[in-house]
């Protein structure tokens, strides 16, 4: 469907938990908030509102979280979801701790990719930054997501001090067929105190290694990166730049909080209740996702921290 602007949306995320086994210090440095089992949509709700969503054209599902495959039932969640009439697509967003044993049902139950986070290739990077020494198992994630023949992109946050980690993770591309993706911190939970690189000092300090970085106008996903390309690498290397260079015009996509609340856009507070209407009128969930979706705010204004009133953390939202 359009919204007021005329955008089409297309795309929603789905964030079925806001616990995580990550302690990533941009993104949940004190882990979850506590809440009860009751406030987090099932799964069937998750499902109902889907269903709803495809009846308005919506055909991409991106699950995330905090860290989808900690939430019992996660694959068979996916498998469900991609069969709902009018999906089109149904891809993941993950840590990749618990990837390796179920790669290869992901791939069987039809899911469309898969995308890891990783924002450190040395180990005890990884472990300062997201408070467990739990590389070996994202590496096994990834080894097996692409085995599995699953459409395989990583993502590191161009955190402050990031720099010399940038070449390292960009090197996952050089005899992989994966993509490798930069985003600029976004002024979100902790995020909003830890904002890092921009997108030109990024491409400036990979092209020290790869001269011949130049962009490529194949399109590779549902989001807003841009790609480039090189001689050496096998993947591409993809860049997010929602602070420094805003794409909010060409936005395609709502999303949903573990607890039920519609998100039109990332920067603001504003979201539709739609637990409540799942659990009190559900007769009202087709139009109360229209109108939600109809309203979505024009553009982010994440450059002016002030206006940012969004005070759930990124691992609530679902990045
Ligand atoms: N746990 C899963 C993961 O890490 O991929 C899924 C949820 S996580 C919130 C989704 C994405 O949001 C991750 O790639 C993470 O790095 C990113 N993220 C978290 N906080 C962010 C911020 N302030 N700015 C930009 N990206 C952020
Ligand atoms: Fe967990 Fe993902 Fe947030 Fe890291 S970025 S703490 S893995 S939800």
């Amino acid at each position: 469907m359009q919204d007021r602007y005329g955008r089409t949306i297309d795309y929603l995320r789905l964030s079925i938990t806001d616990r995580c086994n990550l302690r990533c210090r941009y993104c949940m440095p004190d882990g979850a908030p506590l809440l009860a089992h009751s406030d987090i949509l099932t799964y069937e709700e998750f499902l109902q509102v889907a269903a709803a969503a495809a009846a308005l054209g919506i055909t991409k599902f991106k699950v995330t979280g905090g860290e989808p495959l900690v939430r019992r039932g996660c694959v068979e969640f996916l498998r469900r979801l991609k069969a709902l009439p009018g999906v089109e697509q149904v891809t993941l967003t993950t840590n990749g701790l618990l990837l390796a044993p179920v790669a290869g049902q992901m791939a069987a139950l039809g899911l469309n990719g898969v995308n890891i986070s990783l924002d450190a290739a040395d180990p005890a990077a990884f472990a300062a930054i997201t408070g467990f020494d739990r590389l070996g198992e994202v590496n096994a994630g990834i080894d097996a997501a692409l085995a599995a023949g699953l459409k395989t992109k990583l993502n590191c946050v161009l955190l402050p001090g990031c720099e010399t980690r940038l070449v390292p993770l960009a090197r996952y591309a050089e005899n992989r067929p994966l993509d490798v993706r930069f985003i600029e911190v976004m002024p979100i939970g902790a995020g909003a105190a830890q904002p890092g690189l921009n997108r030109d000092a990024a491409l400036k300090i990979l092209r020290q290694v790869w001269p011949d970085l130049h962009p490529v106008t194949e399109h590779r996903g549902n989001g807003p990166a841009h790609y480039y390309a090189a001689e050496g690498l096998t993947g591409r290397i993809g860049v997010i730049d929602a602070v420094s260079h805003k794409f909010c015009a060409g936005c395609n996509r709502v999303r949903l909080t573990s607890t039920g609340r519609l998100k039109p856009c990332l920067c603001y507070g504003e979201a539709a209740d739609l637990r409540a209407v799942l659990r009190e009128n559900p007769a009202q969930l087709p139009e109360a996702l229209r109108r939600a979706i109809f309203e979505k705010p024009r553009a982010h204004c994440f450059e002016d921290a002030a206006a940012v009133t969004e005070r759930r953390g990124m691992s609530q939202i679902g990045g």
